[in-house]
């Protein structure tokens, strides 16, 4: 389903696009700011990658820092990768969550 949003056939507020990555507003916010991170090319989970997707795994966190420097959130902030069905992940497409703008609470639900 990510993938349609990275081909534009589903709207989503997207915040930054390069080759490798899409990042873009999460439709369902569990903070004030709350983006996800996706990679252009699709990958299942975390457990679907491969030593050949280091240079995207570079860029998802180069697009950290640099959403965390455009939306405000040099207090901190969470990225979260959900995995599988007991990891809470419900979109079979690689994604990181990226939260912040409020304090967060350990241990997560
Ligand atoms: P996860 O539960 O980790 O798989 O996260 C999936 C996330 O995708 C949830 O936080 C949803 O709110 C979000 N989501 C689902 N569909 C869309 C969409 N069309 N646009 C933006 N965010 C979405």
């Amino acid at each position: 389903m990510f993938c349609r949003i990275v081909d534009g056939k589903i709207p989503a507020e997207i915040v930054l696009r390069n080759d490798k990555v899409v990042a873009f507003k999460d439709i369902n916010p569990q903070a004030p700011v709350h983006l996800l991170i996706i990679p252009v090319k699709h990958i299942d989970s975390l457990m679907s990658i491969e030593a050949g997707n280091a240079e995207v795994l570079t860029a998802v966190f180069a697009a950290v820092r640099k959403l965390a420097a455009e939306h405000g959130l040099q207090e901190g902030f969470r990225v979260v990768a959900n995995c599988g069905e007991n990891g809470g992940q419900t979109v079979g497409h690689l994604h990181f969550h990226v939260l912040g703008r409020r304090a967060m609470s350990w241990p997560p639900g």
